[in-house]
């Protein structure tokens, strides 16, 4: 059934509470945070701009890093209250604790139109723990709940699930924001019934994370391509050699499961036949995780299926990637999730841009619908320069995978219907 959005509130005069993703990346310099991408701020614009225009008084409330119930200084949302005033033009009121009688005023005081920023929700432990009290205290000064916090909607916390719970139960409408609307649109409906050829390209680290949405995706695709440390897996359990490249030996059953039911659905199921490999040199230094850092040397296309025993998998070849290119480019649906190798180092880079322009390609030319499945295949995306030349990318991580595998996201079953 579809959820209310913030486009079926009435909430002039009302008090909102709305829980957005403001968990950005930020760099301490000279004793100060600094913001080092304000994409997370930005998406939550429109929802804020239209609640503004109803005449809500809104509250906002978000986490910032893992402060495990601790005032963490270096976790602090202050430089967000700044940084969000700057963007909206307008000014913001900031309160440094998100419960409370200091919270109490400073919503009192709130005006039609006016914002409020809540500090950091996980200065308490019992957000993570959606503890019913923490609950009931953040939900105090709220008439109705706003969720634009999609990547955060897959965990059940105080601020995600537990406010819209207490909000509901007084008879108060709980909506998804219009980011978290179209999130639940490009990931959910548009993948429901896709328009043929639907082409799925999936990579990344490893099978074990993404196996679900392979599964779930081989009902509705009608061909896969395998990329990245990923297709190493797959390589393995068919019994090609794969070298030193980053695989999961424990997983081939689950790789040969899934090609099995590729065949028996006539699903086109490719994995790369070409590879790019290099030799890895112990540095002699150690991370701040106390693992070795290795560097990897003579970088060359392996042009036969095997990668040798010394050697390691570190991009789909040129082949691969322009076999790949050509199958996107016919697709009328993309759904893309993972990079096709490790796309931080340009000398690996080259597959996950074959495939980002294919993509990019497909959605001018071929009227695709292009479906990015957030992660790293965002960050690729925006580095190539063609973020804005596809159909839409999602700003979940963990909450996409989740998404995509079908699961119930708490963050979405709580709120209303329509
Ligand atoms: P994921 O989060 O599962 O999408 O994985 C993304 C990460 O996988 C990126 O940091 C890539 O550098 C890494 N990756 C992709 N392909 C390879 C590869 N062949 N070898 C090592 N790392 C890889």
């Amino acid at each position: 059934m579809a959820k209310l959005t913030v486009n079926d509130l009435d909430v002039a005069q009302k008090r909102v509470f709305v829980r957005v993703d403001y968990n950005v990346p930020m760099e301490e310099r000279d004793g100060k945070m600094l913001i080092n991408d304000s994409t997370r701020i930005k998406e939550t614009l429109p929802t804020l701009r239209l609640l503004i225009s109803k005449g809500a008084k809104i509250i906002l409330a978000a986490h910032l890093g893992r402060p495990k119930g601790k005032r963490e200084p270096s976790m602090s949302l202050r430089p967000v209250a700044e940084l969000l005033s700057q963007m909206l033009s307008l000014p913001l009121a900031f309160v440094d604790d998100c419960i409370g009688e200091k919270v109490a005023q400073a919503v009192a005081t709130l005006k039609p139109g006016g914002l409020l920023l809540l500090e950091n929700v996980r200065y308490y432990d019992e957000e993570e723990a959606n503890d019913p009290a923490f609950a009931a205290k953040l939900a105090a000064n709220a008439d109705a709940y706003v969720n634009d916090a999609f990547g955060a909607a897959h965990r059940a916390h105080a601020s995600t699930e537990g406010v819209a719970r207490v909000v509901a139960a007084r008879g108060g409408k709980c909506a998804a924001g219009l980011l978290m609307e179209r999130e639940l649109k490009y990931l959910g409906n548009e993948l429901e019934n896709p328009a043929s050829p639907f082409v799925v390209i999936l990579g990344g680290a490893k099978v074990s994370d993404k196996i679900n949405v392979i599964d779930r995706l081989l009902e509705k695709a009608d061909t896969i391509l395998i990329g990245g440390a990923m297709a190493y897996t797959f390589k393995l359990a068919l019994g090609q050699k794969v070298g030193k490249s980053l695989c999961e030996p424990d997983k081939k059953e689950v790789a040969l499961a899934a090609l099995a039911k590729a065949k028996t659905k006539s699903i086109q199921f490719l994995l790369p036949t070409d590879n790019i490999v290099a030799t890895g040199v112990a540095t002699g230094k150690l991370n701040k995780k106390g693992k070795p850092i290795m560097e990897f040397q003579n970088p060359r296309t392996e042009s036969g299926q095997d990668i040798p025993d010394n050697e390691e998998g570190f991009d789909i070849g040129p082949e691969t990637a322009k076999r790949y290119a050509d199958i996107l480019r016919q697709a009328k649906t993309i759904m893309w999730n993972g990079p096709m190798g490790m796309f931080e180092d340009k000398r690996f880079a080259a597959g996950t841009l074959t495939v980002a322009h294919a993509v990019a390609d497909a959605t001018a030319k071929n009227g695709a619908k292009s479906i990015i499945g957030g992660g790293d295949s965002v960050k690729a995306l925006n580095q190539s320069g063609l973020g804005d030349q596809v159909t839409f990318m999602s700003t979940g991580g963990g909450a996409s995978l989740e998404f995509l595998e079908g699961k119930v996201l708490p963050g979405v079953a709580a709120l209303s219907e329509k």
